[in-house]
């Protein structure tokens, strides 16, 4: 694996790939890789001739200094298993490299998936999420992009992103790998100690209590119960909610046709942990 932190030199090599007509897979990630972030990897592998991961804690998509501060940092570990998954490249810049001095941020219209459910709780933080990944598609120009459906909300703020620009690049959604009990795995899961651990599986039940329980008609009832739930379980809920799968518009009632998604964020203590599954 090559590791390049600097735009020109990763810019290079990529130019010299794609004019052998190569493909590449491109992962964006901030690091703390997981088995998640490796099943990425290792589709962009099988996709594509070359594969390309960055590695970027990226300062303008936190709204609150004390997430960022606390995000884990686990680098050395993080390139032993690009290595293992066999990753060609990764990209490691500094805030410098991808945020120069002066350089005024480029706003996106996003519509309503930028302020409804992660948008409300997070102001700011999918402008800041459009402007690092459209700076690193622009570098790595991938023919396709590997996101995860663990950040749903994210895959369709991106996925309008590149559809606003005159990118000519895949999206590949790719599902949420899971550990064994069901907790979706995420870097944030590092920091919950042993009881929150066995406590951060109430967000999955939550949802599966909504799976369970749709029926056609009001689904205000089945909402309230999860956020009672996930409070009965010291959870400080932000949203438990149901929308259109397809645009994200939330729902109150269910026609037994529309297809739903069921999305939560909720804080155990200070961590904060977001799941989604579609109904
Ligand atoms: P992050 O490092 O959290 O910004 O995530 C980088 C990419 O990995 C994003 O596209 C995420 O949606 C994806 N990802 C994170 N967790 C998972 C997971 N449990 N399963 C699949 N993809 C994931």
């Amino acid at each position: 694996m090559i590791i390049i932190e600097n735009i020109k030199t990763l810019h290079n090599h990529l130019f010299t790939i794609k004019k052998d007509s190569k493909t590449i897979g491109f992962v964006p990630t901030m690091g703390a890789l997981h088995k998640g972030h490796i099943s990425l990897i290792l589709k962009a592998k099988v996709e594509n001739n070359i594969s390309v991961c960055s590695i970027f804690v990226n300062p303008t998509q936190f709204n609150n200094v004390s997430d960022l501060e606390k995000y884990p940092k686990t680098l050395e570990a993080d390139i032993i298993k690009l290595k293992k998954a066999d990753c060609d490249f990764l990209f490691l810049p500094s805030v410098e490299e991808m945020y120069p001095k002066n350089e005024v941020n480029l706003y996106y219209n996003l519509g309503l998936i930028e302020t409804t459910l992660e948008g409300k709780y997070r102001p700011g933080h999918f402008q800041g999420v459009c402007i690092i990944v459209d700076k690193l598609l622009a570098i790595v120009m991938p023919t396709t992009l590997y996101l995860g459906r663990k950040d749903y909300q994210q895959c369709m703020v991106i996925n309008k992103m590149m559809q606003d620009k005159p990118y000519n690049i895949n999206l590949c959604i790719c599902d949420t790998v899971r550990e064994e009990d069901g907790l979706a795995m995420s870097s944030r899961n590092m920091r919950l100690d042993e009881i929150e651990r066995q406590r951060a599986l109430r967000i999955i039940e939550s949802l599966q209590m909504i799976e369970c329980n749709l029926k056609i008609g009001s689904l205000e009832l089945l909402k309230k119960s999860s956020v009672i739930f996930l409070e009965q379980n010291n959870y400080k809920v932000d949203y438990v909610e149901i929308a259109d799968a397809e645009t994200l518009e939330l729902q109150t009632t269910w026609d037994g046709k529309r297809k739903l998604v069921a999305l939560v964020a909720a804080y155990l203590n200070d961590v904060r942990l977001i799941d989604n599954i579609i109904l």
